[in-house]
């Protein structure tokens, strides 16, 4: 075997042959080894400048790089690369463009790839110890690829979106997300969630994008509504189930719990039981994993007439949202508010009143059946991804990761 084809089997370093090896044993305990090739360039190569990719022959200086490569079997690899810098008459001085490696970079592409694809399953921190590399080296890393992978935002031919804010630091930083309702692509990210938060999005969209724009899919007391209304003349507002159902959650099964916890004070386990129950009332059933927890619900709500009332009626609730045509679903909604009115149950009968004079966006989707769970399914994606990037304050990175996980289905 040739020198050369030694090279091209082991690292495929194209234009370079790998010139000497060296092994170093870990310096310390717990350490690891590491391996450092040196690679020289072949004379007989085509160089092609960086800039202007024409051949250049001519070279105008070289430097040494040390560029990190995938391990060798235990060991971390080094390489030591000579870089040359072409005399380009058309660019003057530029670096030699390589397959194998970016201009600046100071780790291989394949190992960039490598790190790229293992921060798709696990968080930085875990990707850096993996490869020994510093973790804001894997970020740079990730979004580098992150940014060349995803491109421009393109919003050709979008004609119902979803908007939805999303906690950065609860109570403190918030963020909005935009999706296209029927691609499940995320469009926009953007910092903040009032009105003119959302505005630099249907500047993007530009007028004819605007006056596209058939159906948008939102949570009943955003910001985002008066800016759809004022920029987008032909959009239908729509409201989401999954922001009704969790409202409902907050405002009547946690009131009415906590009402009839104070008023078994006397009974003490009892009321032990109810007020344990939050997260057992407030999840969706079929999202109950262990069978013990279900019998205990089931218990729970056949002690209680108030929580078994407020309990079938989210459950009914949710049908509201299953409707195509108006008129069946104004019925459906005419018995369902009966029966929260005759409840005498104070925060659901509150709750129905108020729901009432939104009534119009909630049968808005029966003209546009938009996924009932996108807007869900995107806010627990992101509280994964936010778990995931644990540590990092950046949020052009964080955005980005968000888009990279909605790519849309084709
Ligand atoms: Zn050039």
């Amino acid at each position: 075997m040739t020198q050369e084809e030694l090279t091209q089997l082991l690292g495929g370093w194209e234009g370079y042959r790998l010139e000497a090896a060296e092994r170093r044993e870990a310096s310390e305990p717990g350490g690891r080894p590491e391996i450092w090739l040196t690679l020289e360039p072949d004379e007989w190569r085509c160089k092609y400048c960086s800039g202007c990719g024409e051949v250049v022959q001519a070279v105008h200086d070289t430097e040494e790089r040390c560029v990190r490569d995938l391990p060798i079997l235990d060991a971390d690899t080094w390489l030591r690369v000579r870089r040359c810098r072409l005399a380009c008459p058309r660019c003057g001085p530029k670096l030699e463009r390589l397959d194998w490696l970016e201009r600046y970079a100071r780790v291989t592409k394949r190992l960039a790839e490598n790190v790229a694809r293992l921060c798709r399953e696990l968080p930085i921190k875990h990707v850096a110890k993996y490869f020994h590399l510093h973790w804001s080296t894997v970020k740079a890393i990730d979004q580098a690829y992150l940014e060349a992978k995803l491109g421009p935002i393109d919003l050709t031919g979008v004609e119902q979106i979803a908007m939805d804010e999303f906690a950065i630091q609860k109570g403190h930083r918030y963020a909005t997300v935009v999706v296209d309702a029927q691609s499940k692509r995320v469009l926009w990210v953007g910092r903040g969630r009032k009105r003119e938060d959302v505005r630099p999005f249907f500047e993007l969209l530009g007028a004819e994008g605007r006056e596209r724009l058939k159906a948008v899919v939102m949570d009943m007391n955003a910001a985002y509504e008066e800016e759809v209304r004022a920029r987008c003349p032909c959009a239908e507002i729509v409201y989401d189930l999954f922001h009704v159902v969790a409202k409902y959650g907050r405002e009547v099964i946690d009131r009415v719990r906590v009402d009839e916890a104070n008023r078994l004070r006397h009974d003490r386990p009892a009321r032990a039981v109810i007020k344990g129950a939050r997260w057992l009332l407030l999840r969706n059933r079929n999202n109950i994993p262990e069978h013990a927890d279900r019998v205990r619900l089931k218990e729970l709500l056949a002690a209680n007439r108030k929580l078994y009332t407020t309990y079938v009626l989210k459950d009914d609730l949710k049908h509201l949202w299953e409707y195509r045509y108006e008129g069946a679903a104004r019925t459906f909604w005419k018995s369902w508010y009966g029966r929260a009115i005759r409840s005498r149950i104070e925060p659901l009968k509150k709750f129905a009143r108020k729901l009432k004079g939104y009534l119009w966006g909630i049968l808005a989707h029966c003209r546009w059946p938009l996924h009932t769970s996108l807007l869900e399914g995107i806010n627990n994606k992101i509280k994964v991804i936010k778990r995931m990037a644990y540590g990092y304050r950046d949020d052009a990175y964080f955005f980005l990761r968000i888009r990279a996980a909605f790519p849309g289905i084709p």
